[in-house]
């Protein structure tokens, strides 16, 4: 990364190709929000004394005399402004990683997402998080000196913000961090001593260190927050405006969150939480390396970030902090693992989150935190089965009812439409929705009412199996075979004793033997020639498809193909006598029930064939008419 060496000690490295895109991002999509950047460099300065405060556990020495702090000067007639901490400061090589690099796996692919337009970049940054980068924003030029606790050599980091930085080592006496930033012309408000000391307010309130403001020409240092920490206040003391700005603190989003639960235990284990649910995913939701968790404090003291043992894989999205009374200051993750009243704690802040999500559920945002998260929330019903029924609750879904793809409907909604007499919950496993809901294995419960939900999220043929049934309602998946419709008095008529009908299937079987398992008289079709099920004890389709596309080896298996003995083409394939044509006829009736469920054909090529065949057929038919 070096290209070249100009003194011993001060060198010019160029950014990562993540960290350019990312500047840039900034830049011009967080313009109309520039101020936040204070608000997260006072964020890294306080985690900067946390994590001082922690390392000093083990090593008392390195705290020192001084109270942790941290401390904002402006200068207004040279246009600067600094925010310094006495926290862990850095090292050279982790001033270099840390503001020259960023490590979170599929960076690079994510910001390739980058339009240019300040609005969706905009969103693309509050999925990314905000962070020391926003800097440059308002400032020409950004720098950085620090001193890493324990050590004596001091380093300084500078740039521009357009694709290179310097590194220098330098004298300094005090631990810790100065980021310094040159304002541009119009960053120059940032220097005004008003408006400063009320954006500090605003950003550092809620946070556990003093803060205070110095004016270049001016003697007063004033503290200008109140330095308690957020969670450790009474619920009565703390507004919404301050609970979301603390959420932004914590998560470097800068959208408000969704909702929030913020509760002291006490008895026998003593412990307070502050829960936040976002209104974004983050873009690495999916990453299963990604950083997820709460931040974990003991008595105060910040212990962890990412402390992912107190919340089930499911609830990764949820943002927030526990501080214990009880657990021991030198707890690590090992130890947390094997700590007693861990289970205890991760079931009553799942509960916690479970109940905060039944509020928002009755809400306006819910179909917001739906679209967001529902994927994530599925995969709880198929983990965590002690909260089976309460996520169940917490479903939602795309029916035929509703006639659109908004997954909005829930289950209660469902039951409460339920016919007299229905014991079953319908359901339809597709790829997307516009196959969904012109599947022919819906035509006859359309025609007798019968609601159907439509299933079409990679997780879904999972959560169906875990779900099984609701309140009573057995799950029934209308793509199989063996679907028992209500009120079906001619069925009997259909399916058995018809020499004629017999006749037919087997004059299909016997043509399609290598395709399907059995063909049958359908009683779910009305409109449909044919359509192909399932067998009971077989993958279904899509689930089929995704394990064969992930690289695993299903074992064949062939449909059962259904058809309309009511359809006209039936008809015509009835009363066909030459057996060529019937042949073809056949593999064009089970070809289209195929590619109507969205399964890829085994041979396109025979299909096309056949069906150029048929159509010139028809063609010289009407020719010689
Ligand atoms: P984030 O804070 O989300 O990790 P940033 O880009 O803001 O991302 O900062 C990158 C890293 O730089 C931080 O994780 C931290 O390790 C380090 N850092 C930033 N500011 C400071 C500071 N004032 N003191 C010590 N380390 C800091």
């Amino acid at each position: 990364m070096a290209d070249k060496r100009e003194t011993p000690s001060k060198e010019t490295l160029g950014f990562q190709t993540e960290v350019r895109q990312l500047l840039k991002l900034m830049i011009h999509s967080l313009y109309s929000n520039k101020e936040i950047f204070l608000r997260e460099l006072i964020s890294n300065a306080s985690d900067a004394a946390d994590k001082l405060r922690f390392e000093a556990l083990a090593k008392p020495d390195l705290l020192g005399e001084d109270e942790l702090a941290i401390r904002i000067d402006i200068d207004k007639d040279k246009r600067l402004l600094s925010v310094s901490d006495n926290g862990i400061g850095m090292s050279r090589d982790e001033l270099v990683d840390n503001l020259g690099t960023i490590a979170r796996s599929g960076t690079a692919e994510f910001l390739e997402q980058m339009t240019g337009d300040q609005q969706h970049d905009a969103q693309l940054i509050g999925q990314f998080g905000v962070g020391f980068y926003s800097a440059f924003i308002v400032a020409d030029k950004v720098t950085v000196d620090t001193r890493r606790a324990g050590s004596d050599e001091a380093v300084r980091w500078e740039s521009n913000g357009e694709g290179e930085f310097t590194i220098e080592d330098i004298e300094r006496e005090e631990r810790g961090t100065c980021v310094t930033l040159h304002l541009k012309d119009d960053g120059a408000e940032f220097a005004e001593p008003v408006r400063i000391e009320s954006l500090i307010r605003k950003y550092s309130d809620h946070i556990g260190f003093p803060v205070s403001l110095h004016t270049e020409g001016e003697d007063e240092t004033k503290v200008v927050n109140s330095a308690t920490a957020l969670w450790t206040r009474s619920r009565t003391d703390v507004n919404e405006d301050e609970y979301k700005e603390f959420y932004k603190y914590l998560s470097h989003d800068f959208a408000d969150p969704l909702a929030w639960s913020h509760n002291r235990v006490e008895g026998k284990r003593e412990y307070t939480s502050l829960l936040y649910i976002p209104a974004a995913a983050p873009f690495d939701l999916w990453n299963r390396e990604a950083p997820r968790g709460l931040k974990l404090y003991v008595q105060r003291v910040f212990i962890m970030d990412d402390a992912e043992q107190f919340l089930p894989l499911y609830l990764r999205f949820v943002k927030g902090v526990v501080d214990s009374a009880d657990l021991p200051l030198n707890v690590s993750r090992e130890l947390l693992q094997q700590n007693p009243d861990l289970t205890a704690m991760r079931g009553a802040l799942t509960k916690r989150v479970l109940d905060m999500l039944t509020k928002l559920a009755n809400g306006d945002d819910y179909g917001t935190f739906w679209t967001e998260f529902g994927q994530v929330l599925k995969e709880g019903v198929v983990e965590d089965f002690a909260n089976k029924d309460k996520l169940a609750k917490l479903l939602r879904f795309a029916s035929t009812h509703a006639g659109n793809d908004v997954q909005d409907q829930s289950l209660e909604d469902y039951v409460s439409r339920a016919q007299e007499g229905q014991d079953k919950i319908y359901y339809i496993l597709a790829d997307n929705y516009a196959t969904a809901v012109a599947s022919p294995h819906l035509e006859q419960l359309r025609e007798k009412g019968l609601e159907v939900l439509l299933l079409t999220d990679r997780i879904d043929p999972w959560l169906v199996d875990g779900l099984a049934e609701y309140e009573g309602m057995t799950l029934v998946d209308v793509g199989r075979s063996g679907l028992d419709l209500p009120q079906d008095d001619d069925a009997e008529a259909h399916e058995t004793g018809n020499e004629q009908h017999d006749a037919l299937l087997k004059r299909v079987k016997d043509v399609l033997s290598d395709r399907v398992e059995a063909v049958k008289v359908s009683r779910r079709l009305v409109d449909s020639p044919a359509c192909v099920v399932a067998a009971d004890d077989d993958l279904n389709p899509q689930l089929r498809r995704m394990l064969e596309a992930s690289g695993q080896q299903i074992p064949e298996s062939k449909p059962i193909l259904e058809i309309n003995i009511d359809h006209p083409l039936v008809g015509r394939l009835a009363a066909e006598a030459d057996d060529a044509r019937f042949g073809e006829l056949s593999n064009i009736v089970l070809d289209h029930a195929l590619l109507a469920e969205g399964s890829q054909l085994e041979n396109p090529a025979a299909y096309v064939h056949r069906m150029n065949k048929l159509l010139l057929d028809i063609e010289s038919g009407a020719n010689s008419e």
